[in-house]
């Protein structure tokens, strides 16, 4: 039923110019030879689709980074899925830079996963899966990264990666990337926790 989502470790993801790589993930989290993934991003504002109802914490957001190199610039979305509805949380980084307050913590990753859909513009889809605690209870968050396009130099404007500047065409082009997965993202999650 989710054949669209298949088990891919380590994740290597490459530059959409010269398909070297740029970032691996393994069971510490997204490394990038000590280098920066992202240099600046914002919240993809959009209306959630409807099977997301049970999961309005969702947070998605428009990344743009460079690679180390050739020096292109790619930007990519990125939407993290908590298996409970987790309040007050965002995602500051690739890296899950959590508001303690929100009592939120991760242990590890927990699995690494390839999207095998085809999706618009030529992107990939990857999954990083990771262990976390929520008020006393392990859940699990996964975060869906779609990426990398070239064309990140437009999305950088005079306040840096906004929404509100931009862009337009791009911003829209994340957005229905996020609603293109989320169904599948939530599927995915919901058999997680169908095993447990
Ligand atoms: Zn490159």
């Amino acid at each position: 039923m989710f054949s669209s989502i298949t088990a891919a470790a380590p994740v290597i993801i490459d530059c959409p110019k010269c398909r070297k790589q740029v970032w691996s993930v393994t069971n510490e989290g997204i490394e990038s030879d000590g280098r920066t993934i992202a240099d600046d991003g914002d919240t993809i504002r959009m209306r959630m689709p409807h099977p997301l109802t049970a999961w309005t914490q969702i947070d998605q957001l428009l990344l743009v980074g460079t690679c180390h190199h050739c020096g292109q610039r790619y930007w990519y979305a990125e939407a993290a899925y908590p298996s409970v509805p987790v309040a007050n949380w965002t995602i500051g980084t690739p890296q899950f830079n959590f508001d303690e307050q929100g009592g939120l913590s991760f242990s590890r990753v927990n699995g690494t996963f390839h999207g095998t859909d085809q999706l618009p513009g030529g992107g990939t889809w990857y999954v990083v899966r990771y262990n976390a605690s929520w008020q006393g209870a392990e859940i699990i968050i996964d975060q869906h990264i779609v990426g990398l396009h070239v064309n990140g130099k437009s999305m950088i404007g005079g306040n840096g990666v906004s929404s509100c500047g931009g862009n337009a065409a791009i911003w829209s082009s994340a957005a229905k990337l996020v609603e293109m997965i989320t169904p599948k993202a939530v599927a995915f999650l919901a058999e997680s926790r169908a095993a447990s």
